[in-house]
């Protein structure tokens, strides 16, 4: 084997994959970023709406979002980071409610007068619960109905579940809605209000920020270039690509679980290529639709409606103006599903025509005719499906591959996938591979 070209070729242009080069590149090591599309960003990239960017599936963060703001930070971003007031609403029989207050929740009248109650204390006092671990075996269901009662959780959370995870509903982690739970208590205002953050320029900018950081500091990024396979030797780790084969000291792999064992599969033990099989991922299509006025005042609805076929509907100009889009009013329409269900296949026409029933019904002074544009965007592995002792089931950051790393969004846990976590998890696994090179080195 030639000596190492790098001294680690990061597989993926995400947040995990850019977060990780960065502090890399910072600590002075020869980085190469593959990504397979034109590019950065992965399931946070952007497409072009009139002019402007505008994520293909809706991104936000919390405010108590602190690695990203890290990220900001290190590039000299910080001061690119908006916070502003959200609202948030539940579709249920029928009537869309507000419920972004705790005065909101206690006029919810589709669950009696204490489950309200109920509901508020068990809200504030789950953000109490710090030991995950004793929530492992525990399903969201059964915990659930133990904090809220069975009433608010037959309105409340079981048709989230239901919309969000379809038939592995019942399986989902307790641990997963805990940490939903304390996340968005930590991301409120002095009234009980949300709070979230964005990226001026949306979250693709972001991406090419660090991406130019990284070149400044003598990394390299190859856009449209795609990993197809990864050896790893004594004396080094080879990958191969629709552009050549590459050497390094050090590989690591950020793209979904599945995919990594397919770029492992001939030098990994097959046991080991089992394991990254062993978690399950929902897909996600989003329909986006740009319109000539607003649908309404909510930022973010959650369908508690089993007949309706989206889970949320997410009118991202009442969170970043319309201004910012040449005055367009963007909804995103969200549904989280098996890839085999024909909505995923649909085409934006074929989706709108079926939506668009379904949007009057909720909005009913909504026409088809306000659609200026329509898109979609599909991604097949945008949920990992985190059932009860999922900690069983992560794959280490090490692989059993000598200089091979892993870090993806199924990793994440206990909290769930988000850019705020690529960015932890990458730079976890920066910090593996920084002493692997300083070993290589010495
Ligand atoms: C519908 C939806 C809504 C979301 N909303 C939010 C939100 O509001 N806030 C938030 O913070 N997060 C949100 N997320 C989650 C967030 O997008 C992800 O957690 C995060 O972007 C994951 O980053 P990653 O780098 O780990 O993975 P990815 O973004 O999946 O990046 C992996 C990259 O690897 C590339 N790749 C794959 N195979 C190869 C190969 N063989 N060779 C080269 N490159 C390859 C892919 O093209 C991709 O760019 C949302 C996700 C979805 C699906």
């Amino acid at each position: 084997m030639n000596a190492a070209d790098y001294d680690c070729i990061i597989v993926g242009g995400g947040f995990t994959g850019l977060s990780a080069a960065a502090d890399l590149a910072r600590n002075g090591a020869r980085v190469l970023v593959l990504e397979k599309d034109a590019a950065l960003g992965g399931l946070a990239s952007s497409f072009d709406v009139g002019g402007h960017e505008l994520e293909k599936f809706y991104h936000h963060w919390f405010t108590s979002d602190r690695h990203v703001g890290e990220l900001a930070t290190l590039i000299g971003a910080e001061d690119q980071i908006v916070t502003r007031a959200t609202r948030t609403g539940m579709y249920y029989a029928g009537a869309t409610f507000r419920l972004s207050t705790p005065l909101d929740l206690l006029q919810f009248d589709a669950i009696p007068f204490l489950d309200r109650v109920r509901t508020g204390l068990a809200t504030l006092a789950v953000r109490g619960v710090k030991d995950w671990r004793a929530l492992e075996s525990m399903s969201a269901k059964a915990w659930l109905i133990k904090w809220f009662g069975q009433r608010a959780y037959d309105v409340l959370w079981s048709p989230l579940l239901v919309g969000k995870f379809g038939r592995y509903a019942d399986d989902v982690s307790a641990v997963w809605i805990w940490n939903k739970l304390a996340l968005r208590g930590g991301s409120r205002g002095k009234g009980g209000g949300e709070a979230l953050a964005y990226f001026k320029g949306g979250f693709a900018r972001l991406a090419r920020e660090v991406g130019a950081y990284i070149e400044r500091r003598g990394g390299e990024i190859r856009l449209r270039t795609s990993a197809s396979a990864i050896h790893a030797t004594a004396g080094g780790v080879h990958v191969e690509t629709d552009a050549g084969a590459i050497t390094a000291r050090s590989v690591l792999v950020t793209t979904p679980l599945p995919q990594a064992a397919d770029l492992l599969g001939g030098a990994a033990p097959t046991a080991y290529t089992q394991k990254l099989r062993a978690i399950d991922y929902l897909g996600n299509v989003c329909l986006i639709l740009e319109l000539d006025r607003s649908l309404g005042d909510l930022y973010w609805i959650n369908v508690n409606d089993p007949s309706f076929p989206f889970v949320g509907i997410i009118e991202h100009t009442n969170f970043e103006p319309a201004s910012a889009y040449g005055g367009r009013h963007i909804v995103y329409l969200s549904k989280y599903l098996p890839t085999d269900d024909p909505l995923y296949s649909m085409s934006a026409d074929d989706m709108f025509a079926f939506a668009a029933p379904h949007i009057q019904r909720m909005f009913p002074q909504f026409e088809p005719a306000w659609v200026r544009q329509r898109h979609v965007w599909r991604a097949p592995y945008a949920q990992p499906v985190v059932v009860r002792r999922y900690s069983k089931l992560i794959p280490d950051t090490e692989t059993p591959l000598p200089g091979v790393y892993l870090a993806s969004m199924a990793q994440v846990y206990p909290e769930d996938r988000g850019t705020n976590y690529a960015v932890r998890e990458g730079r976890k696994a920066a910090g593996l591979i920084r002493r692997h090179i300083a070993e290589r080195r010495a």
